[in-house]
Parts: C-alpha cells; sequence; structure tokens
C-alpha cells in the first residue's frame, strides 16, 4: 500500500530530477518553443516540495491536489495548469483513503492524465508530454519499472512527430526532428516513481 509519505517522496525525487534535468529540459524547448520549460518546472517542483513540507498532507489525495494547486499558481507557462491537472485530478480520485493501493494508484493516474488530455485537446502522437504521460500510466497496471521504460519510450518516440499542439505546433513541419521537451518531463515522473518505489521496498530514500 501507498501512503501520504510515498507521494511526498516522489514529488521531492521528481523536484530533484527536474532540478538535476532543468538545463535539458530548457535546451529541448530552444528549438521547438521559447526556452523556459526547465525554468518553469524548477520554479513549480520547488514550491510544491515546500508547501508539502509546511502543510504535510495526511493522506495521498491531499498531497497530490495540494501539488496540483501549487503547480497551478507557480507555473506560467502551458505545462503548469496541464501538471497540475494531472495530480489534481489524480488526488481527487483518490480521495480521502489514508493509503491506496497499486492499482488504485494507477486507475486514478490514468484519470488524471484523461483531464491532462480534455484540459489541451490532445491526443498521443500530438507530440505533447501525453506521448509519455499515456503510455507510462497504462503500463503502471503491470509495474512501476514498466512504466518508467513505457514513458521513457513514449518521450523518445515524439522525435520524429510533427507537432499538432502547443508552441510547437506553430512551427509546423518543422517541429519534426526533436524530442518534445514535455514528454521528457513526464518520462522524468516515472523515472522519479519507479525510483521511489524501489527504495521503499529496500528501506531507503531516493537518491542516497
Ligand atoms: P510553454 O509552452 O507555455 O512555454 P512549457 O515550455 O513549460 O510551456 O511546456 C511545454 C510543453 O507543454 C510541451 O512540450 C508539451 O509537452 C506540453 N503542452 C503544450 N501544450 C499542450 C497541450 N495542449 N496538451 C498537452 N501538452 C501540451
Ligand atoms: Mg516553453
Amino acid at each position: 500500500m501507498l501512503d501520504a509519505d510515498f507521494f511526498r517522496r516522489w514529488l521531492a525525487s521528481v523536484a530533484a530530477a527536474v532540478d538535476r534535468e532543468a538545463d535539458r529540459l530548457t535546451a529541448l524547448d530552444s528549438p521547438i518553443g521559447d526556452a523556459d520549460h526547465g525554468g518553469n518546472l524548477r520554479r513549480g517542483f520547488t514550491a510544491v516540495v515546500a508547501v508539502l513540507e509546511t502543510e504535510a498532507p495526511a493522506a495521498p489525495g491531499a498531497v497530490l491536489t495540494l501539488a496540483g494547486r501549487r503547480l497551478i499558481s507557480t507555473v506560467g507557462g502551458a505545462s503548469g495548469p496541464l501538471y497540475g491537472t494531472l495530480l489534481r485530478r489524480t488526488g481527487t480520485v483518490l480521495g480521502e483513503a489514508p493509503q491506496v493501493s497499486e492499482a488504485e494508484f494507477a486507475a486514478a493516474l490514468r484519470a488524471g492524465v484523461a483531464a491532462v488530455a480534455t484540459l489541451g485537446g490532445a491526443a498521443p502522437g500530438d507530440k505533447t508530454m501525453l506521448d509519455a504521460l499515456v503510455p507510462g500510466a497504462d503500463a503502471l497496471l503491470t509495474s512501476f519499472a514498466a512504466a518508467r521504460e513505457a514513458a521513457r519510450l513514449g518521450a523518445l518516440a515524439t522525435v520524429p512527430l510533427q507537432a499538432r499542439k502547443g508552441r510547437a505546433s506553430y512551427l509546423g513541419a518543422r517541429s519534426v526532428g526533436h524530442q518534445d521537451p514535455g514528454a521528457a518531463s513526464s518520462a522524468l515522473l516515472f523515472e522519479a516513481l519507479a525510483d521511489t518505489a524501489e527504495a521503499a521496498a529496500t528501506g531507503e530514500a531516493p537518491g542516497e
């Protein structure tokens, strides 16, 4: 079972990964965007970690809804409302249960991903974060490790696509040949999730 502490550790691990990879995310956002994705997410997840430390919600759903609200209020770019919606919807579906099963989390996350698709009007193949979020959340029904791998491959598979949503779509055919920055950051979310689950299984904090 997964408790509030698991989700706090996951989001702290995401914050650490985003911090470590911020330059790469911003570099991906240069040729097909406005070179702010790394900075946007660094600001957002730093604020998420801070608010979770001060408020320390006791249930998984509350951790995720608070984190989602914080992302929406701190990130100006498109990714803030999209990731904020992902976490908020996932948290709302989990409700007030003090612990949730992996299967319950996987189902809730798929609802969160569906909310991102509704908000942004995008579908897999449009060269957005959904190209990593959808396969990642689907594979979470199997395992954390399968989700990490599916999201990683989904992000890489955005390279040959032409963007149909978001800022990169303004470039038309010139968006082909570049990895989508949001898909790359979504892969980091699943990487951090698998790291957190593996650390929990071995009794260590992730990254130690
Ligand atoms: P902005 O585009 O406002 O500068 P960011 O650079 O932080 O915001 O995030 C860009 C990422 O957001 C894109 O790489 C893409 O993955 C994602 N994105 C943009 N628009 C959409 C959308 N309509 N649906 C899903 N994802 C989107
Ligand atoms: Mg940008």
